[in-house]
């Protein structure tokens, strides 16, 4: 929760800071990629370090919206991914943590949200061969319940789906997997499916309390198209309003989600030290998409 604290109520470059300040607290010297056209600095870390590995890649985005605290959209990602890269800093397994910028609607209308600059420049500047699967994270900081999405009923045969699945069923820990449309809600997962990557989902607590209410508005799309993010249960109704402030998060739920993390890593079958099991056929590059509303 330092982290969440430490992040919330501050603009983008001084959260960029603030991640490489905690990443060097913690002796890892990270990359920064950066695209000067995009104004995009996406910060990467590989562990252990070099080339050959192929990793399990765990995300968050670092931005805001401006004029939310951000608390757990999305410094709760942030800080649940600081938490694994100081867990596996030992290099036990291959781990690639990125955290992503720009992820946050550059273009905001009624209708129509564009983001996920940083994971876009990423994908297209870096192979996904060394990838197994992505693990994209966005508000952890409340509830007990996982939610996995996107994912549509032939998406639970993914490699990276039965993993989570499984490392769940481990921690007894509840799973929601939601059928959410890109244009409805999207984060970074979404340039790595586009860019032939199946095996890349995004995972967020809920509040079990609030899981039939999303469920029932996913029923009802044409609502939420046109009532937007009001018509949400929580956490989603708060998230880029002045209410996403980290008093209202659980230390309970960052732990918990860092615990999956764990669990995922080690679930994947990496001989300490060595490389991880494929997820699936290598990833094929495909034509990009139209502007997804981002979280
Ligand atoms: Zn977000």
């Amino acid at each position: 929760m330092d982290y969440v604290r430490v992040l919330e109520n501050r603009d983008n470059p001084a959260r960029r800071r603030l991640v490489l300040a905690a990443l060097g607290e913690l002796g890892i010297e990270p990359v920064v990629q950066e695209s000067r056209l995009l104004r995009v600095s996406n910060i990467v870390v590989d562990l252990p370090p070099g080339p050959g590995a192929r990793r399990l890649l765990f995300s968050a985005h670092y931005d805001a919206v401006r004029g939310s605290p951000g608390a757990n959209d999305n410094a709760s990602g942030v800080a649940v991914l600081l938490g694994l890269c100081h867990k596996l800093k030992d290099g036990r397994f291959p781990i690639r943590a990125v955290f992503f910028d720009r992820e946050e609607a550059w273009l905001r209308t009624p209708l129509l949200r564009a983001g996920l600059l940083g994971s876009f420049h990423y994908v297209w500047k870096n192979s996904l061969r060394d990838v197994a699967a992505v693990y994209n994270l966005e508000f952890c900081g409340t509830g007990d319940y996982l939610g996995v999405w996107p994912v549509r009923a032939k998406e639970r045969r993914l490699h990276a789906f039965q993993e989570v699945e499984k490392a769940a069923a481990r921690l007894a820990l509840p799973m929601w997997a939601a059928h959410i449309p890109w244009f409805i809600l999207s984060s970074d997962h979404l340039p790595f499916r586009l860019r032939g990557l199946p095996d890349a989902l995004t995972l967020s607590l809920l509040p079990s309390s609030q899981v039939p209410l999303l469920e029932e508005r996913l029923a009802d799309l044409p609502r939420l198209l046109f009532r937007g993010r009001t018509a949400w249960p929580e956490p989603l109704s708060s998230i880029h309003t002045a209410r996403d402030i980290s008093s209202r998060l659980s230390e309970g739920s960052l732990e918990l989600m860092l615990t999956l993390l764990l669990e995922l890593s080690q679930g994947w079958g990496f001989s300490p030290g060595g490389a991880c099991p494929g997820a699936g056929p290598e990833p094929r590059r495909e034509p990009g998409p139209g502007p997804p509303a981002s979280s």
